[in-house]
Formats: C-alpha cells, sequence, structure tokens
C-alpha cells in the first residue's frame, strides 16, 4: 500500500457509548499517540443534542473490550457504578408467577463430551422437577446475593460461570473519554449541519458544524445514533424493519433510590403488553418501561411502571422512541454505521453495547485504506447480517414461547409467525434436544437451553445417546452438584461486600 493510500484522517460522528467506545479502541489498535503517528481522530458531539442516555446491563465479552484497553476492573467499576450481573431473572415470561434464570456461563460440566443438558432431560424424564437453572452456579450466587469470580481451578463447579455488569452509560462514556483523549482522539463539541461528499465517488469528504468550522477526513463513523446523520441522511443507506415480531417501540425510564442489597443480576418483569427492567447500579437502580404503543398507551404504561417501583424517585420519567431493525448496510463508500445509527434490538437481553465492541472489532480486522474495497466492505456486511440476524431469532424465541394468553399482545406473540431459522431451531430442540449453534454465535448451548427450558419447551424424548450411557449414576451425580453448589455458595462474599472491597467510596 502506498502512504498516499493510508488511511490518516479519521472522522467520529457522535459521543455516546458508541461513539467513545468506538474513538477508545481505534485510538488504541491505531497507536494514535505513538512517536510519529500521523493519525487523526476526531470525534464530533453535540451537547446540546446529547445521547440517549440508557444502556446500563452488558454481557461478558464486554470485560474482553475492557481488557484489550488495559482497563483495570476495579478502577472502572468505581468511576462508572458499576455493580456485577450474573445473568437476566425472566419473571412472568412463560407465565404469570412463573420464574427463570438465563445465567452466563455454563450449566454444572458436560460429561464425556455429552452435553450436561442430555442428563439433565433423561433425569427430568424420570421425575426429577428441580429446574435446570438449579444447576447453575451464577444462579446460586445471584439468588444469594453472593459474588466472587469465577474460580481458577477447573475441577470447580464455580470455574465455568461467566458475569458482566451494570453500569451507568453516561459514566462508562465519560471515562472512555478520559482514557481516548490521553491516547490523542481530538473531541470537537458543535452540531453537524452540512455534510459534503466528492462528486466522484460520492464518498463523504467532510462534515460542517454551525459555526462554520468544517471537518475533512478520509474515513468516517456515524455514531450519531437514531438520526443516521451520515448512513442514512447523506448516503441513503435504508432500514429494515424488524417490529413484526419484535413489537416493542417505546421505552420509558426512571431512576429510584435502593430500598434492598444491590442484587448480581437483572430483573426482566413481563407485563401486559411488554416488560420491566431492574437494573441495580452500586448507589441506584435503573428502572423501565419496554412496550409497544399499539397496545397500551403513553400514560398507562407510564402509570403502570411508576406502581411497581419501589424507592424515592431519583430522575424525572423519560420516554424514548424506537424502532427494532436493521440498516441495509453497515458499511457503505468510506462510512461505517456503529450504534443506534447501525440498528437496534430492544434490550431484553442487553446486547446492544456488545454489538458495537463487535462493529469496532470487525472494523479493525478488516481495516480499509482509503480506497475501501468493496469486496471488504461486501465482508463486513455479510458478517454483521449473520450477527444481527442471530441475536434477533433470540430475542424473539422469549415473545413466542410464552404461553401468556391474558393480553391481545401475548396473544399475538404467541401465534406470530417467526423466521424459519429460529422456528427449525425450536423444531430441533424440541425433537431430541438438539440445538443448532456455530463457533462465532453469541449465543451457545447453554443460552438457548435457559430460555427454551425455562419457558417450558423441553425435547418430547431423551436424546437417543442417552440410551448407552449406563455407567453415571444419574440420581446421585445430580443431586451432588446441586448439594455442592448450595453449600460452596454459602461461603463466598456478599455482592455489596465485594464492591465495598473493591471500590469503597461509593456505597455508604
Ligand atoms: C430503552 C433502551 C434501553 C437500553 N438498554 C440497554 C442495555 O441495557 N444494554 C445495552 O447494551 N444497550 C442498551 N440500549 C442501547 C444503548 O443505549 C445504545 O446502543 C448505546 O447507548 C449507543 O447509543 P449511540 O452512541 O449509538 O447513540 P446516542 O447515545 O444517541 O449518541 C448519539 C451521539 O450523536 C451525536 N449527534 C447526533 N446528531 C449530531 C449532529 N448533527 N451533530 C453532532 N453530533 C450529533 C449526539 O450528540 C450524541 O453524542 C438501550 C437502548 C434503549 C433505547
Amino acid at each position: 500500500m502506498s502512504s498516499t493510500d493510508k488511511i490518516n484522517n479519521i472522522v467520529i460522528v457522535g459521543g455516546g457509548s458508541a461513539g467513545w467506545m468506538t474513538a477508545a479502541m481505534l485510538s488504541k489498535q491505531l497507536e494514535c499517540n505513538a512517536k510519529g503517528s500521523k493519525v487523526n481522530i476526531t470525534l464530533v458531539e453535540s451537547d446540546n443534542i446529547g445521547t440517549v442516555g440508557v444502556g446500563e446491563a452488558t454481557i461478558p465479552p464486554i470485560k474482553t473490550f475492557n481488557r484489550m484497553l488495559g482497563i483495570d476492573e476495579n478502577d472502572f467499576l468505581k468511576h462508572c457504578n458499576g455493580s456485577i450481573k450474573l445473568g437476566i431473572s425472566f419473571e412472568n415470561w412463560p407465565k404469570k408467577n412463573h420464574q427463570y434464570f438465563h445465567p452466563f456461563g455454563r450449566f454444572a460440566v458436560d460429561f464425556d463430551y455429552i452435553p450436561f443438558s442430555y442428563f439433565w432431560n433423561k433425569h427430568r424424564a424420570s421425575g426429577d422437577n428441580k429446574p435446570l437453572h438449579d444447576y447453575a452456579s451464577a444462579w446460586h450466587l445471584a439468588k444469594n446475593n453472593k459474588f466472587s469470580p469465577p474460580s481458577p481451578d477447573k475441577k470447580s463447579l464455580f470455574s465455568g460461570f461467566d458475569y458482566a455488569y451494570h453500569f451507568d452509560a453516561s459514566l462508562y462514556a465519560n471515562y472512555l473519554r478520559s482514557y481516548s483523549e490521553k491516547r490523542g482522539v481530538k473531541r470537537q463539541e458543535g452540531k453537524i449541519t452540512k455534510v459534503d461528499t466528492h462528486e466522484s465517488n460520492g464518498f463523504i469528504s467532510s462534515v460542517t458544524l454551525a459555526s462554520g468550522q468544517n471537518i475533512a477526513g478520509d474515513f468516517f463513523i456515524d455514531c450519531s445514533g437514531t438520526t443516521a446523520l451520515l448512513i442514512n441522511k447523506t448516503l441513503g443507506i435504508k432500514f429494515i424493519d424488524w417490529s413484526e415480531n419484535l413489537l416493542c417501540n417505546r421505552a420509558i425510564a426512571v431512576q429510584t433510590c435502593h430500598t434492598k442489597v444491590i442484587s448480581p443480576y437483572t430483573r426482566s418483569i413481563a407485563k401486559q403488553s411488554g416488560w420491566q427492567w431492574r437494573i441495580p447500579l452500586q448507589t441506584r437502580m435503573g428502572n423501565g418501561s419496554v412496550h409497544c404503543s399499539e397496545f397500551i398507551d403513553e400514560q398507562s404504561a407510564m402509570d403502570e411502571l411508576i406502581s411497581d417501583i419501589d424507592g424515592e424517585i431519583l430522575s424525572e420519567p423519560r420516554v424514548i422512541h424506537f424502532n427494532v431493525g436493521r440498516r441495509e448496510k453497515f458499511w457503505h463508500k468510506n462510512c461505517v454505521a456503529i450504534g443506534l445509527s447501525a440498528g437496534f434490538l430492544e434490550p431484553l437481553e442487553s446486547t446492544s453495547l456488545h454489538l458495537i465492541q463487535r462493529a469496532v472489532m470487525r472494523l479493525i480486522a478488516h481495516f480499509p485504506n482509503k480506497k475501501c474495497d468493496e469486496v471488504n466492505t461486501k465482508q463486513f456486511n455479510n458478517l454483521t447480517v449473520t450477527e444481527y440476524e442471530h441475536i434477533r431469532n433470540f430475542i424473539i424465541l422469549h415473545y413466542k414461547a410464552t404461553k401468556r394468553d391474558d393480553s391481545e399482545f401475548w396473544r399475538y406473540c404467541q401465534h406470530m409467525d417467526i423466521p424459519d431459522s429460529l422456528q427449525h431451531q425450536i423444531d430441533l430442540f424440541s425433537s431430541h434436544g438438539h440445538l443448532n449453534v456455530d463457533a462465532n454465535d453469541l449465543f451457545k448451548q447453554d443460552n438457548w437451553l435457559a430460555v427454551l427450558t425455562g419457558q417450558n419447551i423441553h425435547p418430547t424424548t431423551v436424546a437417543p445417546i442417552m440410551a448407552y450411557k449406563q455407567k453415571i449414576d444419574l440420581p446421585r451425580t445430580m443431586n451432588s452438584f446441586y448439594d455442592i453448589m448450595t453449600k460452596t455458595v454459602q461461603k463466598l462474599p456478599n455482592h455489596e461486600d465485594y464492591l465495598k472491597e473493591k471500590c469503597p467510596f461509593l456505597i455508604k
């Protein structure tokens, strides 16, 4: 590559979680502050427009993202009002007064290269009624409000669980801003009022602020949120709507004081026309309603949320409108969309920050020269589509697999047509307990199992291979797993004590 082809001027439009996560990772990977580096990264954000300001629950790969940036976990927890997340408690989803836990990490252990779930299903068929989550160490920790990092001893049943964080999204963006600025990223405040393109090839050439300042670049990253200023407003890439299966299109967010212990898990509580979240941060609780405006009006959703929350209200409830779906293309010409400008899958499984993380890492892996070769951009787009569709299917499963028929909303969900690929997954599992999981998929065997069995979808027969597995004394083994987990967890620290030790100044 000749030096004139090399991208040296990158402009990131937007300073929400997407903008600053992108700036932080690019500044690190492109070695912006290395001696002699000619790479300039400018991030433009408008204080007047602001950010969406939600996005408080994450999934385990966020730890890898922070680690790649060299961020110390305790420092991050301290500055971002962070707490630990071991999974999600789904309440009233399969039916009313029914709960299951989607834990991070694994269920017990596989034996002899056969998935643990096959043994569990055989045990269940012989009359055991313990739910699958009773064999997950993350659930034992969560329900007892305990936390200690996974054991390094691979033989321990507490080595296979995983964890993520709850944190304040605005504090995380500030934290990454400070990280990025130290590594040479230039922040420019101001509202972009004009975007120019090259006449010859339609590539973006510069953005102009309301002040008249012009910022030129070789490569542009659209992190402008749902405005999609570059990818849609400038380059005309359309949005593919997925609301046929993912009906929710409104959220109301409100913060409250803690009234109880700080639980190390998110709660998702199904309501008449959607669901509510409870996300416990160190110093406050994040609460919200996610619902569909065709089935419940704003005032009723607000009343329902306010009547359900505990503790003094700390913030004015905020209504957020959103559309679920994705861009037709994520990378077009010399512009990549990352964050809400690229698409949105509702927050049920806390996947949006993860999609940002994946997009940034994928961009680094496919980093272009100034020509932005189409083969390369096509590959990036194909991989991203697969990822979005995989997550979409997993989220739809929660709605489709409900047995609730107490409202129009749930009746629609129960009877809606779903993508063939998801129907295949359900059919495959329902027959012998097998699952179609690819190595690159975000949600692995144990994630699918948690939701399928939690929502009361079970294989109609025990996996045939189990007829050959006679050596294991199943009742004894399963009971011993449960007993070990129950007893071990009692010896581990409380989640709050763990946080107090790691970040002493936040919790009173
Ligand atoms: C209700 C709800 C709950 C969510 N919960 C979760 C969750 O639990 N976990 C999770 O992972 N994700 C969650 N998300 C998603 C998450 O909030 C977003 O993915 C994340 O915040 C990224 O947003 P963003 O940076 O793309 O956009 P934004 O935060 O909207 O930022 C857009 C930026 O662009 C700038 N901008 C826009 N136009 C201009 C202009 N003309 N000139 C200059 N600057 C401009 C703005 O100033 C701002 O800085 C949730 C989303 C919603 C709606």
